[in-house]
């Protein structure tokens, strides 16, 4: 059996040739399980009985199992169980401009970022492409509602799942299906320059996000082990590589941990390197877990920082807090488990 979510549009034609069927069928296929969001094959009702019948026979349809849900004003957090009892979490965020869903790619995560909840438990293995689509598409079915953005920085690094993750990009992406615009899509990698290098060239047009954290190596390597691996230096320089060949706007993201990256020299040695790079850094308050050291920044110091960035230039934010008050927020997933 073949899991229906696994397939790219063209995969689907191709299967549907080579059963002798028209090709057209492997659209209306998709526009039943994404649009019309039928649960059985039998519900295809522009099929007759013994194509119904046949495609069942190879084809399924199985979804991941919901065993808790939590909701808050503006956060609904999933936990799914997989095929082999593994347990994943999506977080649907509501923002006056839509949903967005923050999904999974790995069980577990072997980055090691010594700040984050999430990544304590070491990776078990990386999602299948069908359990990353299901992610999104059963937050579409719980709202009743439209997914428009979907960010890629649940639990896992994504570039340590290149394959399935780009194959999940192509199938949210596509006007047929899910129809999740590439804009709309944003990846959030700990910065495998490798795999950065790899991703410029795809022509994806989705949006790409750094976990930054630091200004400079001594600080980047205490907290961010993959930073002893590729240094900060290499890491912005094939970030400007990135702009330049794809012509987008890169995110930096800075976690505020008190003491730690959160100085005023820290501020304008961030500002010097990250001037001239068409960027903007998104300042993001700290989410204490119960097992961590660190302390998160408190406003006034957030806010110096943003100001130190600003009047350098920089385009900065400051990102708004979701979910704290569920576990939902980042680095939070799956602590309670
Ligand atoms: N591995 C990817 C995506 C998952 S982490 C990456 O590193 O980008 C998604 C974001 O949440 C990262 O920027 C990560 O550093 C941040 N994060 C992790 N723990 C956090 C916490 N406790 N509070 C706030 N942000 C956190």
């Amino acid at each position: 059996m073949k899991n229906i979510f696994n397939y790219t549009l063209v995969e689907l034609e191709n299967y549907f040739l080579s059963i002798n069927e028209k090709k057209y069928r492997a659209h209306q296929l998709y526009d039943f399980i994404y649009n019309k969001k039928i649960n059985i094959i039998n519900d295809v009702t522009t099929f007759n009985t013994l194509l119904k019948e046949n495609i069942s026979k190879e084809i399924s349809l199985d979804t991941l199992t919901l065993i808790d849900k939590k909701v808050s004003q503006d956060t609904v957090k999933f936990l799914f169980e997989l095929d082999d009892k593994e347990k994943i979490e999506t977080v649907i965020m509501k923002h006056d401009y839509g949903n967005s869903v923050c999904i999974s790619t790995q069980v577990g995560c072997n980055m090691g970022c010594s700040f984050c909840e999430s990544g304590r438990l070491k990776k078990v293995r990386d999602l299948e492409v069908y359990e990353m689509v299901l992610q999104v598409l059963m937050a579409e079915k719980h709202l009743n509602e439209r997914v428009s953005h979907v960010v890629i920085m649940g639990i896992g690094e994504p570039f340590d799942n290149y394959a399935n993750v780009l194959k999940f990009i192509n199938i949210i992406n596509d006007n047929k299906g899910l129809n999740i615009g590439s804009r709309h899509i944003t990846l959030s990698t700990c910065g495998i320059i490798p795999k950065i290098k790899d991703f410029m060239n795809e022509g994806l047009g989705v949006n790409l996000a750094i976990s930054l954290h630091a200004p400079n190596d001594i600080i980047r390597d205490k907290i961010m082990p993959i930073n002893k691996v590729y240094y900060i230096n290499n890491l912005i320089k094939i970030v400007r590589e990135y702009i330049q060949k794809t012509n987008r706007r890169v995110t930096f993201e800075y976690i505020m941990l008190n003491d730690i990256n959160d100085s005023e020299t820290d501020a304008l040695e961030l500002s010097r390197l990250l001037r001239g790079i068409n960027c903007y850094i998104n300042l993001i308050p700290y989410n204490e877990t119960s097992n961590s050291a660190y302390k998160k920044s408190n406003k006034e110091k957030i806010l110096r920082f943003y100001d130190i960035l600003k009047k350098n230039k920089i385009n900065v934010t400051i990102r708004k807090e979701f979910g704290s008050d569920i576990d939902a927020a980042c680095g939070q997933l799956r602590s309670k488990y």
